[in-house]
């Protein structure tokens, strides 16, 4: 198979970390008979200094024209940064926002995967972290209360402020699909989680849920009230497969479920639209503490690598591989900074990437 893949490696760390990704990406391709041809674009900080704008048009063809985007992580540090001297609409961030909305990215989809190997780093219970766990969370991207109308005014001499959560069926219909389609190349269990008790657009979400389960038979769907969720979370993760959600739900679920896996640095994620495209990112910012230092962690741009062979490519024994190599290397006691623990052994960011190569 011959792929197309349209690489940010952006700013801070995101050079050393894309380039990992790369290498992993690069073994794969050898060993499976399988071509990536790589395209490197400028987004965010990169592009203020060599454009002077965070986004170009050229960037949003290019990614256009591109299989799927792989990307490391764009900014800088925000109290001494000159980029964050700029108007908003410039600055590093805008050209993230610009990219997802040009590229119709609805999607969300964060893996929360306790790897057994670093389940001290996990804040539960021992009796609830020994039982591991390995969820989806879907996160709908584009709609709901953050884009909603939203203004403040004076009534009656009191100030008020008005947010309004809005959701078509359109919106519901095709992020479902894709819960579904994703729970298909999983353990195909579906939990949707609203607000139905209280809320209307909760309501028509539940209802067009259920119309799309009907095409997937083979996957199990339950409802759940996000505010039992945000306790399930924690009571039990083990219990979720996909779970999906609207925007704002969305935000704070994601949130929760990435603490009980410990470090950001191997927390994958993707961003998709309607079609097989998507872009793969780490969860984490650029992280200017230790840009420039062969210190980060690959392990999540590595990961979400692995997504971008499963979702974009179908490439499932291959995303397999390079996730069984993670779990090799961790097996085999090799850790970076932010996830060392005694009697094992610190390697850097490329010794990282090389090592989990070496496992493929
Ligand atoms: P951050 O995620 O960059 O860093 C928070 C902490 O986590 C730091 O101590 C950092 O060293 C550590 N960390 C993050 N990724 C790591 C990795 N792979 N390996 C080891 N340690 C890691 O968050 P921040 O400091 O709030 O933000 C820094 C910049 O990143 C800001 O400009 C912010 O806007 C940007 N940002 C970008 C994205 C993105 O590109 N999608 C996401 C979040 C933040």
């Amino acid at each position: 198979m011959e792929k197309n893949i349209a690489v940010i490696k952006g700013d801070g760390i995101g050079p050393e970390i894309v380039a990992e990704a790369m290498k992993v990406l690069d073994k794969v391709a050898e060993k499976y008979g399988h071509k990536f041809n790589y395209e490197q674009l400028l987004m965010g900080g990169c592009s203020i200094d060599a454009n002077g704008v965070p986004l170009t048009d050229e960037t949003i063809e290019r990614c256009k024209a591109a299989d799927a985007v792989l990307m490391g992580s764009i900014g800088g540090d925000t109290t001494t940064s000159p980029w964050y001297k700029l108007p908003a609409n410039l600055r590093p961030e805008a050209g993230l926002l610009g990219l997802r909305k040009a590229l119709g990215l609805f999607a969300n989809l964060r893996p929360c995967l306790l790897f057994r190997q670093l389940s001290d780093a996990c804040p539960l219970k021992k009796e609830i972290s020994s039982k591991g766990f390995d969820m989806l969370i879907m996160r709908e991207l584009t709609g709901g209360l953050y884009f909603g109308k939203r203004y403040t005014e004076e009534k009656n001499g009191v100030m008020t402020a008005v947010d309004t959560l809005e959701y078509s069926e359109p919106e519901i219909r095709r992020i479902a699909k894709k819960a579904f389609e994703v729970a298909m190349q999983r353990r195909k269990k579906v939990t949707s989680v609203d607000k139905a008790n209280v809320l209307d657009s909760s309501r028509l979400w539940r209802k067009v849920v259920e119309e799309v389960a009907r095409d997937y038979p083979e996957v199990k769907l339950e409802h759940m009230l996000v505010d039992n969720s945000a306790m399930q979370l924690v009571k039990d993760p083990a219990q979720f497969d996909v779970m999906v959600t609207e925007n704002m739900f969305g935000d704070i679920l994601s949130d929760e479920a990435s603490m009980i896996t410990g470090s950001i640095g191997m927390l994958a994620s993707a961003s998709m639209n309607e079609t097989s495209f998507g872009l793969y990112e780490p969860s984490g910012g650029s992280a200017p503490d230790i840009a420039g230092q062969n210190k980060a962690n690959p392990i999540a741009t590595i990961l979400s690598a692995a997504m971008m062979l499963r979702y974009s490519f179908k490439l499932d024994k291959e995303a397999d591989a390079v996730e069984s190599a993670v779990n090799g290397v961790l097996e085999a006691g090799f850790r970076t900074g932010d996830i060392m623990s005694e009697g094992m052994t610190l390697v850097s960011c490329s010794e990282m990437g090389t090592k989990i190569a070496e496992f493929i």
